[in-house]
C-alpha cells in the first residue's frame, strides 16, 4: 500500500465502534500501521482482520483506557510494534446526563475520567516518543457539548469543557517539539454513543437525533481527521468545529 499515510503509525482509542472504528479504517486505508483499543477485544479482531484483509496492518490493545498504566502501555505497545507513533486519536468517549443538584457523583467522576483523565493518560505517554521523532500529531476528539453547556448534560459537558482546554494548553506546550495537536468538536454522528444514556426517554429521542438521515457518519469525522494530518507539517489545524449541514444552529 503506498497511500499518503505510508510509513506512519496511529494509535486509536474507542476504536470498537463509531468514529474511532471509522478513523481507524480511514488511516489504515490511507497506508498508516494503525494499533487499535477499546474494551471489547472481540470488536478490535474484527476490525484488525478487515484491515488486514485490505492489505494494511493493525495491532489489537485492548483494555481500559481509564486505567492509567493500561493507557500508557498502550502507547509504548505501539511505538514497539511499529518502531515509531505519528499519530494518536483519542475517540474513547461515553456520554452521561446529570445535574448539580443532587449529583450521582459516580456518574460524574467516570464521566472525566473516561472523557478528559484518558485522553490526558495517553497524550502524556505520546510527548516523548514524538518529541524525539521531532514530529507527531495529536487529535482528541470533544464535542459541540464542549462549546456549549446544557443543564441536562452535566458530566458530559463538564468533561469535554476540560478536554478542549486541556488539548488547547498542550497544543501551545508542545508545537516546539514539532507535534501538532487537534480538537475536534462534532455535532450529531450516526453511532453507539446514545446507548449510554440511562434514561430510557432520554436515550430515545438522543438516539433518534443521531439516527436522522441528516446526521454526519463516523466516517465524515475521520476523513476531517485525514485532512488534519495529511496537511503540511507547517500547518496545525488546532480545532474543527463538525455540523451536520441541516444543523443551522448558531455555533
Ligand atoms: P461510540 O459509543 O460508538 O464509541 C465510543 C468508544 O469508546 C467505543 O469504542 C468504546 O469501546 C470506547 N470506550 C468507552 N469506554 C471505554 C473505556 N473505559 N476504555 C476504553 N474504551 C472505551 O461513540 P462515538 O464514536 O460517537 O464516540 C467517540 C467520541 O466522539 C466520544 O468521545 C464522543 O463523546 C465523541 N462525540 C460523539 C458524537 C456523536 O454524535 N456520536 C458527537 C460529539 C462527540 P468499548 O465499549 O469496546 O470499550
Amino acid at each position: 500500500m503506498s497511500g499518503v499515510l505510508a510509513g506512519k503509525v496511529a494509535l486509536v482509542t474507542g476504536a470498537s465502534s463509531g468514529i474511532g472504528e471509522g478513523t481507524a479504517l480511514a488511516l489504515a486505508g490511507a497506508s498508516a500501521k494503525v494499533a487499535v483499543s477499546a474494551r471489547r477485544a472481540d470488536r478490535l479482531d474484527g476490525l484488525v482482520k478487515r484491515i488486514e484483509a485490505a492489505g494494511g496492518e493493525a495491532l489489537a490493545l485492548p483494555g481500559d483506557v481509564t486505567d492509567a498504566g493500561f493507557a500508557a502501555r498502550i502507547v509504548e505497545d505501539t511505538a514497539g510494534k511499529f518502531g515509531r507513533l505519528d499519530i494518536l486519536v483519542n475517540s474513547a468517549g461515553a456520554i452521561q446526563e446529570g445535574h448539580v443538584e443532587n449529583a450521582n457523583l459516580e456518574d460524574w467522576r467516570r464521566t472525566i475520567e473516561l472523557n478528559l483523565m484518558a485522553s490526558l493518560y495517553t497524550c502524556r505517554a505520546a510527548i516523548e516518543p514524538m518529541r524525539a521523532q521531532g514530529s507527531g500529531d495529536i487529535i482528541n476528539i470533544s464535542s459541540t457539548a464542549g462549546r456549549k453547556a446544557t443543564a441536562l448534560f452535566g458530566p458530559y459537558c463538564t468533561s469535554k469543557f476540560g478536554l478542549t482546554a486541556m488539548t488547547e494548553g498542550l497544543r501551545q506546550e508542545v508545537g516546539g517539539y514539532g507535534i501538532r495537536v487537534c480538537i475536534i468538536e462534532p455535532g450529531a454522528t450516526s453511532t453507539e454513543l446514545a446507548c449510554g444514556i440511562s434514561d430510557p426517554d432520554l436515550r430515545k429521542s438522543v438516539q433518534q437525533l443521531a439516527e436522522q438521515d441528516t446526521s454526519m457518519k463516523p466516517e465524515d469525522i475521520a476523513d476531517a481527521i485525514l485532512f488534519m494530518v495529511s496537511l503540511p507539517r507547517r500547518a496545525n489545524v488546532a480545532q474543527m468545529l463538525i455540523k451536520p449541514t441541516s444543523d443551522t444552529a448558531p455555533a
